[in-house]
């Protein structure tokens, strides 16, 4: 490819109206324009790496299996009716209507008609098991789409869908999909992890995430290095503490006239804010449906997970306490609340960490007040246990392995295993081996394809611009003319070494644009293109190119044969 015979247009300021950097350098390298919120137009530039990503997810979905097809954009409301989704997607689902006023919707993902297009086309157990994807264009009318393709309206997705005869083959297949998306993140070069989502809703069938680890993430994760455990913090579990230490020291009340957080009540005392703990009211029901009080205790460098709450028994609908509520069940103001000489009974739910303290501080229940040597089973009644704090770096890994990282992550994938639930609701039947009529088991796999351009730029970039991993650059060598039209010399040596590197396989631009070698190598730089070489006058003369690899420092001088090597690998 010749620059001079593509369209590739940089911009020189940073655009004002990009928030992260890989819309920034997106919007800068010229790879997307948009066109209206949520919708971009990919320029050939961006073209060409979203191909790329396409090719590597065609390949590692091929390779294991799965089959290519391709369903239609628009699809009739009847269909999403089956499954009483048309309703319950909710606005993020676009609805349109046609000439004839029948109602469709832009498809924001496809098992409807990939199940309507199996209970026509397969009839019996011996065609299974299959898996069908395509990759194509997903519409959702999400409520704040930003950060440019990151979340946008349209977007290209990769979808695959399994059906099984039963439950094994479909755990067989998910193990299967897991692995693809596993090489395909492994390939583009990308730092992830499989994460573990929440299964509640769905049953106990299985569910990961795939998250590319960067720090403009919208999702917070959790880790261990020394293993392979990774969850969300909303469900990383928080491990019990080793044993409670001996009580040591006198139950004793200590002024705080003005310290309310527990920050200012370990620096008045001159103790570790490990020593202190946070009281949490809120309102709860009690076995008979009653407003319940309950304290949350965490330790004072620990925060309540909301969600861990909400799943103790009573708590699935609690708010906080209101100031009236705080004086009626414990007689004080915020700031100064505790576990004990409560007014009215209460329940008390310690955090495991809490559980496992000894001599430590809470709020007295009195303005002014806290209180100092407090001890479980000696001061107040054992409590009850739960875990009901986020997680914190350095705390040991549930699985037993290593300790935890926290990092914040990108989705770029997902797996789940679906079980029933569309073919059933769609009446979709196989027979089985004895001549049954049986519900086929479902998996669904998606992949972000158009997000993965934008997270692989958040985990590789620098301030010149975009580090593409090799896989999905847009081209792999970048040959930089100085001054062709006037040393044709110089014109030829460059289409020479360009033709060659093509036809050993290796994707090369030529950069013939006749650009000043400043504005050239910026525009080569931004736009992430890892080898570049200058072809001049002086270095013909010398018999050497200049090579630099995008990530290297220096530029190095080396003949044609030495170049030629490093550019085959
Ligand atoms: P998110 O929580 O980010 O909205 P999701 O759970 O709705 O994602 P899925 O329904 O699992 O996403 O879709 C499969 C994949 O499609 C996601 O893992 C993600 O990479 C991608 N994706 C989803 N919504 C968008 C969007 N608005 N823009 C770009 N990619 C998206
Ligand atoms: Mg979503």
């Amino acid at each position: 490819m010749r620059l001079s015979h593509f369209h590739l247009r940089t911009e020189k300021e940073t655009p004002a109206d990009a928030e992260i950097v890989s819309h920034k350098l997106m919007l800068k390298a010229g790879m997307i324009r948009k066109l209206a919120a949520g919708l971009y137009t990919w320029s050939p530039l961006g073209l060409r790496v979203l191909r790329k990503v396409e090719n590597v997810v065609r390949e590692e979905m091929n390779r294991a299996g799965a089959i290519e097809m391709a369903m239609p954009s628009i699809q009739p409301k009847e269909l999403w009716e089956e499954t009483g989704r048309w309703a319950k997607f909710g606005p993020q689902l676009l609805k349109i209507r046609d000439r004839k006023e029948q109602e469709y919707c832009f498809t924001p993902t496809a098992e409807e008609a990939v199940t309507d297009f199996f209970r026509q086309e397969v009839a019996s157990y011996k065609q299974l098991p299959l898996n069908f994807y395509q990759i194509t264009t997903k519409f959702r009318d999400e409520i704040r789409p930003r950060f440019g393709v990151m979340r946008a309206r349209e977007f290209v997705m990769k979808d695959a869908y399994s059906f099984h005869i039963d439950d094994d083959s479909l755990h067989a297949e998910y193990r299967k999909m897991y692995d693809a998306y596993s090489r395909i993140f492994t390939r583009l070069g990308l730092e992830f992890r499989a994460v573990a989502a929440d299964t509640g809703a769905i049953g106990g069938s299985a569910s990961h995430e795939f998250h590319v680890l960067a720090n403009s993430g919208e999702d917070a994760l959790a880790f261990s290095e020394q293993s392979d455990y990774a969850a969300n913090v909303e469900l990383a579990e928080a491990v019990a503490p080793g044993p409670r230490p001996a009580a040591t020291e006198p139950l004793r009340d200590v002024e705080t006239p003005t310290q309310k957080t527990c920050e200012d009540v370990a620096a008045l005392l001159g103790i570790p804010l490990q020593r202190t703990v946070k009281s949490v009211a809120v309102i709860g029901a009690d076995a008979d449906g009653q407003p319940q009080f309950v304290l949350a205790l965490v330790r004072g460098d620990h925060a309540v997970n909301e969600i861990k709450l909400a799943k103790l028994p009573g708590l699935a609908d609690y708010r906080l306490a209101t100031e009236a509520e705080l004086q009626d069940y414990l007689g004080s103001e915020s700031g100064f609340l505790g576990p004990l000489r409560a007014k009215k009974p209460i329940r008390v739910v310690a955090d495991r960490t809490v559980a496992a303290m000894a001599d430590f501080v809470v709020g007295a229940n009195r303005p002014g007040f806290h209180i100092a040597g407090v001890n479980w089973g000696r001061d107040l009644p054992e409590p009850e246990v739960a875990d009901i704090r986020n997680v914190v770096e350095g705390d040991a890994s549930p699985d037993g392995h290593g300790t935890l990282r926290l990092a914040r992550g990108i989705e770029v994938g997902h797996v789940f295993a679906l079980g029933r639930k569309y073919s059933e609701a769609m009446q979709c039947t196989v027979l089985d081996a004895s001549g049954k009529a049986v519900h086929p088991a479902m998996g669904c796999y998606g992949i972000g394809v158009s997000r993965i351009v934008a997270a692989a730029i958040e985990q590789n970039h620098d301030d010149a611009g975009i580090l593409w991993p090799p896989a999905m650059a847009p081209w792999q060598v970048a040959i930089c003319v100085i001054n062709p039209k006037n040393d044709p010399a110089v014109a030829a040596a460059a289409e020479s070494l360009h033709a060659e590197l093509n036809a050993a396989g290796i994707d090369t631009v030529l950069d013939d644009r006749g650009l000043r070698p400043g504005a050239m190598f910026a525009d080569i730089e931004l736009i992430g293109i890892p080898h570049r070489v200058v072809v001049s006058g002086r270095g013909l003369e010398a018999g050497t190119f200049e090579y630099r690899a995008r990530t290297a420092q220096e530029a190095e001088q080396l003949d044609r044969e030495t170049l030629l090597a490093r550019l085959r690998g």
